[in-house]
């Protein structure tokens, strides 16, 4: 590699002004907290687990020692949220017009018992009744469209095709806040291909699981960076640090989902804490209990430790482990970015983003920033790839994480937030972008 004349005039540039805050940031720092996050030793970082409590605890100690406080007037860095966690210790039984299916797998969200009305549809654009037990039997890719028209239309179950036995695919345990109203969860179960030709409309359905309830916690790891104008409204830059925990295939370590966001989190806290004071206070957050269903975020929504009308927006991390070839280079996506100004702002602070090329895969709604945006608050997420084939695999491990890709994106919105958090901006909804309950 040769010394270009240019590249000798920005590094003295460089070196005349004072030390750039996004100089903190370096590949060797990045890599020691994602191998930390990623190892064996932290079991998958489960959803609700002591190993959960155990990476909050990492993360605190992180914020803590790049200069962060409690928020004032909380106890400390850790916000723990109470949870019933429901465990499956049987096989499901559903019956449908009076029989049982054999072959059929509960595949999430269970109920002790289901019911519902059949509603046979290849189609994602069918008017659901409420109280319909969907049976999808479109394509796979269009699941998850499915999904949430089937969720909002209060359908109380989700019946797809399996791809795979019923018994290959034991059901998750099932976590929910346990102070918080619920939305009521749809469950989610598979018939095998040969069970649908004799399936018709109308039929009565009923699903019935053995389970059992057990007490626990999700853990939040909270850290504040004051800021000089106390009047001034506060960013919130957030990521979830829970995974999959240890599944019957070994441990899945959730390297770019989300050990990479949560990086970018402690990164980002020293980065910002580092430089010289800022206008506006903000406040870190690494949530436990997203891949359960946003349950995290969601205490925190019910139980912020500030007024939620004093936050001006939050900017979640989400999967920045690697960069999906559809975006520039360089680039993050910004899921929902048409909803507000915070992109354009951003942007023109120097960020490098661009839209999400996924609508169809609502990531708006699928991460943190959505529990704050049914709030009120401007709330988005950042990703390098969320549809990488990875997404909740075993492959999903330190080994495949490009450091370099993540290095860069972090080091990139150093300079953009510090000018947010500067600025007097108020980022808005533009009219029917704010989410509704
Ligand atoms: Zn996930």
């Amino acid at each position: 590699m040769t010394f270009s004349i240019r590249a000798t005039a920005a590094l003295l540039l460089a070196c005349a002004s004072p030390a750039f805050a996004q100089d903190t940031v370096t590949l060797a720092s990045v890599r020691a907290h994602e191998r930390f996050l990623t190892s064996d030793a932290m079991r998958g970082r489960g959803s609700a687990t002591p190993d959960e409590a155990l990476a909050a605890a990492y993360v605190a100690a992180q914020f803590e020692a790049a200069g962060l406080v409690p928020v004032p007037g909380t106890a400390g860095y850790i916000q723990s949220a109470p949870v019933i966690r429901r465990r499956v210790t049987g096989p499901s039984v559903l019956n449908i017009g009076g029989a049982p299916i054999a072959g059929a797998g509960l595949a999430s969200g269970a109920g002790p018992a289901v019911s519902g009305t059949l509603f046979v549809t290849g189609k994602t654009n069918a008017r659901i009744p409420t109280g319909a037990a969907v049976l999808f039997t479109g394509p796979a890719a269009k699941r998850r469209t499915v999904f949430s028209a089937a969720s909002k239309a209060g359908a109380t179950m989700l019946i797809t095709v399996a791809d795979r036995p019923a018994e290959d695919t034991p059901p998750h345990d099932s976590v929910r806040l346990a102070d918080t109203p619920q939305r009521p969860r749809m469950a989610i179960v598979t018939v095998p291909a040969a069970a649908v030709a004799t399936l018709k409309s109308g039929s009565a359905v009923t699903l019935a699981t053995p389970v059992v309830e057990e007490r626990a916690a999700t853990t939040n790891a909270i850290g504040f960076l004051p800021g000089t104008d106390p009047a001034a409204k506060l960013l919130l830059l957030t990521a979830h640090l829970d995974h999959l925990g240890v599944q019957p295939d070994g441990i899945r370590a959730g390297a770019n989902d989300n050990a990479s966001g949560t990086v970018a989190v402690i990164e980002l806290a020293k980065a910002l804490a580092s430089g010289p004071k800022l206008k506006r206070g903000v406040m870190f957050v690494a949530y436990g209990g997203e891949e359960a269903g946003l349950l995290g975020s969601r205490y925190f929504g019910e139980h912020p430790p500030v007024p939620l009308d004093t936050i001006a927006a939050n900017v979640e991390f989400e999967m920045i482990g690697a960069q999906d070839p559809k975006l520039p280079n360089g680039a993050l996506m910004m899921t929902g970015m048409e909803r507000s100004d915070l992109g354009t702002t951003m942007t023109a602070q120097g960020a490098k983003l661009a839209a999400d090329p996924y609508p169809d895969q609502h990531f708006f709604e699928r991460s943190d920033n959505y529990s704050l945006a049914l709030k009120g608050i401007v709330a988005h997420t950042l990703s390098g790839w969320a549809t990488i084939p990875s997404y909740h695999t075993k492959d999903d491990n330190f080994a495949s994480i490009d450091l370099g890709f993540m290095t860069g994106a972090i080091r990139s919105l150093v300079t953009p937030l510090r000018t947010l958090a500067n600025s007097d901006a108020q980022p808005a909804w533009k009219p029917n972008g704010r989410p509704k309950e």
